[in-house]
């Protein structure tokens, strides 16, 4: 095994060259070839992969066969873990597979998911003021001005990620910190059973020696009498004692029907935050930090498309790259207009806008102006017809950013120089009439891009 340690790569190349026999080349050439081997230590392979979605993956289809592969070539307990390469921090998203029980765990023991950190929650104006909440608690745990801190607001929009982040943050600075981090349906399930098994006491004493405890969706509590009376002494234990508490809820708890008032009174001593829906720039910025981190390349009119019609929750956006990731890897095809196109009509039902390009503009530019699309992207003067030109040309700029080249080109070949100075014709021709300007509106709107 000595030599192994010291050359693990070719350690590595050998279960390879083992999956090979028993694999089909497909299989070998999208699932192993992009492996990385990073080390070997204490019997276990570290494996470098690319994305969450490749890892779940090979997981789930090719656990057996590696296991298997590496029994074969070592004869001996020899354990791997994968760890995504692209990612920043690296135990992110590890899976330790213990050589010993052959199980896999997550890493963390309490319950945390590491993945949510505030390091990797994008912040727009609708959630601004909950994630400030949320890290003057983890750093201030017990101050009773946000005691309890109350996160509440639709589903998918970043309440449990904000309350891990608490956990993790709190726990980072202060590794001793007792943190119980649990649903309210896990809670409930928790007290039922420890009625029936006479445990009330240790049930109690569990929840109360915890100094930062973290309910998720209280509103499940919802007609749960003697759960919520549990609740209730729960939370006055750990607050009277200065203990921090943390809930998240679907609705402003002032709102919230089939909880106790005295519960809901309790919950004005401290702070309620709400999430609302991203808006157009905060998707956008979310899928392309949800893209790099899957390691995969969008250009930014497939983003801006999917931000268009995928609107009301974070879990859509995140579900729909890997949606295409999912798709591009497994039929082996590229990530191209018609795969988005596809993916985000499955989960909008249908109702979708085409995506836009040079020719859709075009298009829609020849249908207000009466000019043939063949005359816009042609040599002719006449002045209407230069016109619609400079206009479908400022469009492209302005709603694709394409560059003054390619915009150029698409037009008759023509230079940079004379795209430039067609937006600047548009530009002040829109700024001195209204016909001009009502236009370039219109156009946007119907394009879908009245936000610009
Ligand atoms: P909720 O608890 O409000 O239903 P989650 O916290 O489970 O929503 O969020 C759904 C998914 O979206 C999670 O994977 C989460 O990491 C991600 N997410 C939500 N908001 C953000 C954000 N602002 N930045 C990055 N990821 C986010
Ligand atoms: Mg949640």
């Amino acid at each position: 095994m000595d030599n192994i340690k010291n050359d693990f790569t070719n350690a590595w190349d050998l279960v390879h060259s083992d999956l090979k026999k028993n694999l089909p080349d497909h299989a070998i050439h999208a699932w192993f070839d992009p492996i990385v081997p990073l080390s070997f230590h204490h019997k276990v392979f570290k494996l470098g992969v690319p994305n969450q979605f490749f890892l779940e993956w090979i997981q789930s289809h090719y656990k057996e066969e590696i296991e298997q592969s590496i029994k074969n070539v070592f004869e001996d307990s020899i354990g791997y873990r994968f760890s995504i390469n692209k990612i920043r921090k690296e135990n992110d998203v590890e899976l330790i597979i213990d050589p010993r029980t052959n199980e896999t765990k997550p890493k963390n023991f309490n319950n945390l998911n590491s993945k949510h950190t505030f390091d990797n929650f994008i912040v727009g104006s609708n959630n601004e003021f909950a994630k400030t909440a949320s890290e003057s608690v983890s750093n201030n745990p017990g101050d009773q001005k946000f005691n309890p801190l109350i996160i509440y607001g639709g589903v998918g929009l970043g309440k449990t990620h904000l309350m891990h982040a608490i956990g993790n943050s709190a726990l980072e600075k202060n590794t001793n910190l007792n943190i119980v981090n649990i649903t309210s349906e896990q809670f409930t399930l928790d007290f039922v059973n420890s009625l029936r098994r006479n445990k009330t006491i240790e049930f109690a004493q569990n929840y109360r020696s915890a100094d930062l405890l973290l309910i998720d969706d209280i509103q499940f509590f919802r007609g749960k009498e003697q759960t919520q009376e549990q609740f209730f002494h729960t939370f006055n234990v750990l607050h009277q004692s200065g203990k921090q508490i943390v809930l998240t809820a679907d609705k402003y708890p002032g709102e919230m029907k089939g909880l106790q008032s005295r519960l809901l009174s309790r919950f004005q001593s401290g702070l309620s935050v709400d999430v609302q829906p991203p808006n157009f720039e905060l998707r956008v910025a979310i899928l392309l930090e949800k893209a790099e981190q899957n390691g995969l390349i969008l250009d930014y009119s497939t983003i801006e498309f999917i931000a268009r019609h995928i609107k009301n929750n974070v879990r859509d956006l995140e579900g729909t790259i890997i949606r295409l990731l999912a798709k591009s890897s497994l039929l082996n095809i590229e990530i191209n207009n018609d795969l988005v196109t596809e993916v985000v009509k499955e989960r909008v039902g249908g109702q979708i806008g085409n995506i836009v390009s040079i020719e859709n503009i075009v298009k829609k530019v020849s249908e207000k102006s009466q000019i043939p699309e063949k005359e816009i992207v042609g040599k002719s003067r006449k002045m209407e017809i230069a016109e619609a030109r400079q206009i479908s040309m400022f469009l492209c700029r302005d709603i694709m950013g394409t560059s003054l080249n390619n915009i150029g080109l698409f037009f008759g070949g023509r230079d940079h120089t004379t795209v430039m100075h067609a937006l600047k014709t548009i530009n002040s021709k829109k700024s001195r009439n209204d016909r001009m300007n009502n236009m370039i509106n219109s156009i946007r709107k119907e394009l879908g891009f009245s936000f610009l």
